[in-house]
């Protein structure tokens, strides 16, 4: 009950928040203020649905991940990661924290990439379903999508040394930026739109028009996206249309979930 009310609460303090940034700062100054009503209600849903169960699962995941990693290793090294006596540990802790950003912003490309492969793009496209793209759309991911990639990002880190507690931190930071990115707003962060990914790097990438298409894969870190050559940031146009190009995503929550079982060997435009 206390977990339900906190949601409650962030989502009332964060909807004033937002509200007033999209209102003084809107992409998009003709995108409804307020979706239509099943649109939400299903977001909703997911703001919290996701926290109360599907995290719980992914918290399950990486422990059983770990664990079977841990029975693989050798002897000598177990008690090296158990004493968390690693190179990595042995580090500064801002130097950990860049290191463990960067690497786990590399690690978050090339899944969310592979997501907009043909196999996993069902999962995926429950994301890019909505038309109108503002912060509580970001909230919108089907349970595999959020469990596999943080199944992978976590594991990773925990493996390589990385602090548990530091990586526990880490990943609902992301949760929490990825609210701003999908917010209505125009920001592109100015000399540091190569550095950083803001909201209208991100609108880019949820477009449905052609040159977005399979562009901005970064989730903290656009130098991947520029490394890679996925990166599209025009300085003087925004992107006008969002959701998806040849299919159809049913609109209710558990339709929502049912959807890539139903689409797995579906084709998409999304191929990369
Ligand atoms: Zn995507
Ligand atoms: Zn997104």
């Amino acid at each position: 009950m206390q977990r339900i009310t906190s949601l409650f609460i962030a989502l009332l303090v964060l909807s004033c928040i937002f509200w007033l940034l999209e209102l003084l700062f809107a992409a998009n100054p003709a995108q409804p203020r307020l979706r239509n009503r099943l649109g939400l209600g299903t977001d909703l849903i997911y703001w919290f649905m996701t926290p109360l169960f599907a995290r719980a699962i992914a918290r399950f995941g990486v422990g059983v991940i770990l664990v079977l990693v841990y029975r693989q290793t050798p002897t000598e090294l177990q008690a090296m990661l158990a004493s968390r006596d690693t190179l990595l540990a042995r580090q500064g802790l801002p130097l950990q924290a860049l290191e463990m950003v960067v690497l786990g912003d590399f690690i978050g490309y090339w899944l969310h990439r592979s997501f907009h492969g043909r196999g996993l793009w069902p999962f995926h496209a429950v994301h890019h379903s909505s038309v109108h793209l503002d912060w509580l759309s970001s909230v919108r991911l089907h349970p595999v999508n959020d469990w596999l990639t943080r199944w992978v990002q976590a594991s990773v880190l925990v493996v390589l040394g990385f602090s548990p507690l530091a990586v526990a931190a880490y990943v609902p930071f992301l949760s929490f930026y990825a609210l701003l990115l999908h917010a209505n707003v125009s920001w592109d962060f100015g000399p540091l739109r190569t550095v950083l990914a803001s909201p209208r790097f991100h609108r880019w990438h949820h477009t449905s028009e052609a040159e977005g298409l399979n562009r901005n894969f970064a989730g903290f870190l656009p130098v991947f996206d520029i490394l890679f050559g996925t990166w599209y940031l025009p300085r003087d146009v925004l992107p006008q249309h969002f959701g998806l190009d040849n299919e159809t995503m049913p609109e209710g929550f558990f339709a929502q979930m049912l959807y890539p079982f139903r689409r797995v060997s579906a084709s998409s435009q999304h191929k990369v």
